[in-house]
């Protein structure tokens, strides 16, 4: 079934309409036809089945059949923290990490970050937000993460250790810490993944007065967009397991 993103002041108790690029996306991408069932979810976590009984490139209507709550959406926070890479790396990742559930992404300007400033961040932000919705939608998601703007990696450090249960950074010069036994019960987790080139010593230590333990991946160096998936499925699976 398709399922949208939608303001929920398209929803009311029985009928239900899409406006603008969902209706157009409905109509003209997906072709969508009288009759068939959508789902919209207003991102409050409630999903509301719908049969389509108008479809217009600008405006679609239907009658709502039910409701019912979201139940892939997760109950406990993860929090990404991303250093900015090159552009199709990244937009993997964000898409990926949605899929497997990630709550939120913070773009972090680290050393060897192979973006240095976060300039041109307006022109970037629609775009990352649009993949993160759809992501959301194809993997039925009942809310859209949120797509923070970029921090200079010790504001990030702050910042995650201030608003997360735990406060992780992947590192690579780990030895023994993995992240299961460094997670411990907690129920919100951050994590940093750093850049190609790495995390510094220097920055390790950081982390580690910032308050954040370093976790090992395991034996093998990873890529850092497989390190960011592979770290959130071990982080989701502690979390809701
Ligand atoms: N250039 C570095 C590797 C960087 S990999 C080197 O050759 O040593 C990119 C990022 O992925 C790392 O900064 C880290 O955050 C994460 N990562 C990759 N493999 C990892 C592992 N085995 N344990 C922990 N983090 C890992």
């Amino acid at each position: 079934m398709h399922r949208f993103f939608v303001s929920q002041q398209w929803i009311s108790l029985t009928e239900a309409r899409l406006e603008g690029d969902a209706a157009h996306q409905a109509a003209r991408v997906l072709r969508l036809r009288p009759g068939e069932v959508i789902q919209l979810l207003d991102g409050s976590g409630e999903a509301v089945d719908v049969r389509l009984e108008e479809v217009m490139p600008g405006l679609c209507r239907g009658v709502v059949l039910g409701r019912g709550k979201v139940t892939a959406e997760p109950q406990k926070r993860l929090g990404l923290y991303l250093c900015l890479a090159q552009r199709e790396k990244f937009e993997w990742m964000l898409q990926k990490c949605t899929e497997v559930g990630a709550a939120e992404f913070t773009p972090v300007i680290s050393s060897r970050s192979l973006v240095q400033e976060g300039s041109g961040w307006e022109k970037k932000q629609p775009r990352w937000q649009r993949i993160i919705q759809e992501a959301a939608e194809q993997s039925g998601r009942g809310r859209v993460p949120l797509l923070r703007p970029p921090m200079p990696y010790p504001a990030a450090l702050a910042d995650a250790a201030g608003r997360f249960a735990c406060a992780l950074l992947a590192w690579e010069g780990e030895q023994t810490r993995g992240l299961r036994a460094a997670l411990k019960g907690a129920d919100s987790a951050a994590v940093f993944i750093g850049p190609e080139g790495g995390f510094s010593e220097a920055e390790a230590a950081q982390a580690a007065a910032a308050g954040l333990q370093a976790v090992s991946l395991g034996r093998r160096i990873l890529r850092m967009e497989t390190a960011a998936v592979a770290a959130a499925v071990l982080v989701m699976d502690e979390l809701e397991g």
